[in-house]
């Protein structure tokens, strides 16, 4: 067996007196590389808290989080990204005055530099390549007619894949996605479902957090279920549709 390429061994995380992650014992997972970990559980189980955990946002209280073995940097975000961890937020966040394709452009490793250069209207020709691979991008996730469009003219489903494609312009190794599916209509969803086994296909591993159980099962390899910061159940998504804890616990509430 080789090595998990995201392991979290007994990591815990408290807010005051609330356990958000692993309980006492600590949650432990593992993700294998080039497959999709569906995260699921009811609202305030901790999964957008243990994504926090991961890419360095928060500090784990007790525990470690390692990728290909290597222990990540507790809250060093930009090094944790520089690592290869892309991560979409829930409520993704864009420059309303910038275009679409300007927006997925300023996402990767120069920000900084980027938006200056959107903002005077003066990217170089050098960034050329970068437009193309924004546009390409953007075609991927369903927005090639919106390429050009103020991305204040997008619907709350269009700015979750428009963060999609920002998060994909980093060439990520893992890519963690929080609710990606949130009012996304069902021909983006299915887009999206499609480019995310096209990931994987690529050797990209892929965590996702998502409460549409019917997207989510149609393509995770391996899911776990959180309940109060704890692992009720994990497998195979055929065993956890059918796990009488998780029905009693999440699917039948
Ligand atoms: P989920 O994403 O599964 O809905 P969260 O990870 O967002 O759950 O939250 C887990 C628990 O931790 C919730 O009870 C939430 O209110 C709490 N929590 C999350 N973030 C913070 C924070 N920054 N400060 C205090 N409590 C938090
Ligand atoms: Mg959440």
């Amino acid at each position: 067996m080789s090595q998990p390429f995201l392991n979290l061994d007994r990591v815990t995380k408290r807010f005051g007196g609330l356990k958000a992650v692993g309980g006492d014992d600590g949650l432990s997972l593992s993700v294998t590389e080039g497959h999709l970990l569906g995260l699921i559980g009811p609202n305030g189980a901790g999964k957008s808290t243990t994504f926090n955990l991961i890419s360095g946002v928060l500090k784990p209280d007790s525990g470690t989080i390692r990728l290909a073995g290597a222990p990540l940097p507790a809250t060093k975000p930009d090094r944790i990204a520089a690592m290869g961890i892309a991560r979409a937020f829930q409520q993704p966040r864009a420059f309303p005055s910038l275009s679409v394709r300007e927006n997925v452009m300023i996402a990767p490793d120069n920000p900084g530099e980027h938006i200056w250069a959107a903002l005077t209207g003066r990217w170089r020709e050098t960034d050329r390549g970068l437009a193309d691979e924004a546009a390409a991008l953007l075609s991927v996730v369903g927005l090639a007619d919106r390429v050009d469009a103020p991305v204040s003219t997008l619907s709350g489903g269009e700015l979750r894949m428009l963060e999609v494609a920002r998060q994909l312009m980093r060439h990520p190794r893992l890519l963690l996605l929080d609710e990606p599916t949130a009012g996304v209509d069902p021909k983006l969803q299915k887009r999206l479902g499609a480019l995310l086994g096209e990931l994987k296909q690529g050797g990209t591993t892929i965590i996702i957090v998502e409460h549409n159980l019917h997207f989510l099962l149609g393509i995770a390899d391996h899911v776990a279920v959180l309940v109060r910061g704890e692992l009720l159940a994990e497998g195979p998504p055929d065993a956890i549709r059918r796990d009488e804890r998780v029905i009693a616990a999440y699917l039948g509430a």
